[in-house]
């Protein structure tokens, strides 16, 4: 099979990354998924991407990238932290990660090349509602750029929903036909909570605001 023809997907289990998922299947041969623990609040989300890609009939990795949460202080990963509801101004909330998405794109370079896979998919978004830098679709292309030079390869980094909305994600499910796994099966919520979430956290709030907007629009 021609290399061109597989992907990785960065997948966390939850709604973005689940979509890209089978968007992945949908465009390439041959898809393995990769899941990175870094000691994220909920640490269920491993075990979640896990079920969604042996239901998909996909590979699964899981790496360890602990490091990254002694690197910084940030909510995802200290506990402790009360986590910032809304984006402080002049700052990003402190759900933000500093460096997350460049050491998984690192991380899933690597294994992708030991797979003799060029295709990468991570499922960052420019609308998302924090604005984090390494989701922005210029950070993506530098990154791309860097890692090619890094390994003298010619990744190709897919984000089929850079710039989509909470709702037209919804809707791209929809079309993939697996918006019921999506929102059954995934893990978007903060606070750990599966499928419709706690329902108060900012995550739940991106989401199910996004699905309020989908269904009233295709009057589901
Ligand atoms: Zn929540």
């Amino acid at each position: 099979m021609e290399t061109n023809q597989s992907a990785l997907v960065l997948h966390s289990g939850g709604q973005d990354s689940t979509t890209c998922l089978f968007w992945a299947l949908k465009k390439f041969k041959e898809v393995r998924t990769l899941c990175i623990s870094y000691g994220q609040r909920h640490a269920q989300e491993v075990a979640i991407a896990q079920k969604i890609a042996k239901n998909a009939d996909v590979p699964f990795q899981v790496s360890d990238a602990g490091i990254i949460s002694l690197l910084s202080d940030n909510s995802l990963t200290n506990h402790n932290l009360v986590m910032d509801r809304e984006k402080p101004e002049n700052s990003y909330p402190n759900t933000f990660v500093p460096g997350r998405n460049l050491f998984f794109l690192t991380i899933a370079a690597v294994i992708a090349r030991s797979h003799g896979i060029k295709n990468i998919i991570i499922g960052v978004s420019q609308a998302d509602y924090s604005g984090y830098p390494d989701c922005r679709d210029t950070f993506i292309h530098s990154a791309n750029t860097t890692l090619n030079l890094a390994m003298d390869e010619q990744f190709i980094i897919h984000t089929p929903l850079m710039w989509l909305s909470k709702a037209e994600t919804w809707a791209l499910a929809d079309e993939l036909g697996v918006f019921d796994i999506v929102k059954n099966d995934t893990l978007t919520c903060y606070n750990g909570v599966a499928a419709e979430g706690c329902g108060h956290c900012p995550a739940c709030k991106l989401r199910n605001d996004g699905l309020m907007e989908y269904l009233n629009k295709a009057k589901k």
